[in-house]
């Protein structure tokens, strides 16, 4: 690894100068699970690291019922996977955020990380499109929102432009009759990147018909993929079995797998079929 500063800013202006000066080559740090690695491989150099820990706005989780959440960048799986008003209001979170690897990853790792390092693998960006979480940037001109949905771009690249750091990420407050669900498969029981993953999100109405629906993908296209057209399919629809096939059906059609030391692009595809239709029950489940 090339020698390198390393800085803790206590605010995000004074982070923002620093990424934002370009005599030095310099990136944010957070857990440092991913960079560190990256780092050690030789796939970044960064002459300053800006470690974003020690900044009050990207180290704090607030819930309020008509507000949302607010998950600061900084943020651990651990910290976040304990908190109460998470664990019960977005349990489709926690099943991404508590499968990140193992316990002491969790405890280092944060859901800004994850999201930033834009691995088509990343666990919590599917649960996060489909919970319709925007991400809260600042920068040099000013402070920007983005979804989700719309922030990789390519693998290991955003839409941050230089100097850009990520705040937070808001959610929206609780749907009543809503429910979301994460699941992955890997091919042991932890410290795996997914084979395949399907996030799902269903709010259902008095009648109990679909009003709403989500679903999006990991490690089966360049980024994780929200499948618009899958949970459009649902919305008017009773929550049977038929219908999750059917939405099922859609995103195995929309994912553009590869095929790599983990799983044949046939294998992934099959896996998008089943995951989603079972991230749709354990989201039906959690509507309840
Ligand atoms: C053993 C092991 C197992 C793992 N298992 C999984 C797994 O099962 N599922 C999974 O999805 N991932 C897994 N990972 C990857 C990893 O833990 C995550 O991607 C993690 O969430 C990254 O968060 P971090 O805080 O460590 O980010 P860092 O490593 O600090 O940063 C990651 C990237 O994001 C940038 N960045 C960080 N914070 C900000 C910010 N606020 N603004 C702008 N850019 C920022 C950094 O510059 C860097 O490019 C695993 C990693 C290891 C080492």
């Amino acid at each position: 690894m090339q020698p390198f500063t390393y800085q803790a800013p206590t605010s995000v202006g004074e982070a923002v100068t620093l990424l934002a000066d370009s005599t030095h080559q310099a990136r944010p740090f957070a857990g440092g699970t991913d960079l560190l690695v990256q780092m050690r491989r030789g796939l970044y150099a960064p002459e300053l690291l800006v470690d974003v820990k020690h900044i009050p706005e990207l180290n704090r989780i607030a819930f309020d019922p008509t507000a949302g959440l607010t998950i600061g960048a900084a943020v651990s799986c651990a910290w976040l996977c304990d908190h109460p008003a998470v664990r019960q209001h977005y349990p489709g979170l926690i099943d991404a955020a508590s499968i990140i690897g193992g316990a002491a990853i969790q405890r280092r790792a944060t859901l800004g990380g994850n999201l930033c390092n834009a691995a088509p693998s990343g666990d919590s960006i599917p649960a996060l499109i489909v919970l319709g979480a925007t991400a809260t940037v600042a920068g040099p001109h000013g402070t920007r929102s983005i979804p989700v949905a719309d922030f990789c771009i390519a693998p290991g690249k955003t839409v941050l432009g230089p100097g850009e750091l990520l705040v937070a990420l808001r959610i929206p407050p609780p749907v009543p009759r809503s429910g979301a669900c994460y699941l992955r498969f890997i091919p042991r029981g932890e410290m795996d990147i997914a084979v395949a993953g399907a996030g799902a999100w269903l709010a259902l109405g008095e009648d109990g018909s679909i009003t709403d629906a989500r679903i999006a993908l990991s490690a089966v296209a360049p980024t994780p993929l929200w499948v618009k057209a899958a949970g459009e399919a649902l919305i008017g629809q009773s929550p049977t079995e038929d219908a999750f096939k059917e939405a099922a059906a859609i995103a195995q059609a929309a994912a553009r797998p590869i095929s790599d030391v983990r799983g044949t692009a046939a294998q992934r595809r099959h896996l998008v079929g089943v995951l989603t239709r079972r991230a749709l029950q354990g989201a039906y489940q959690r509507t309840k």
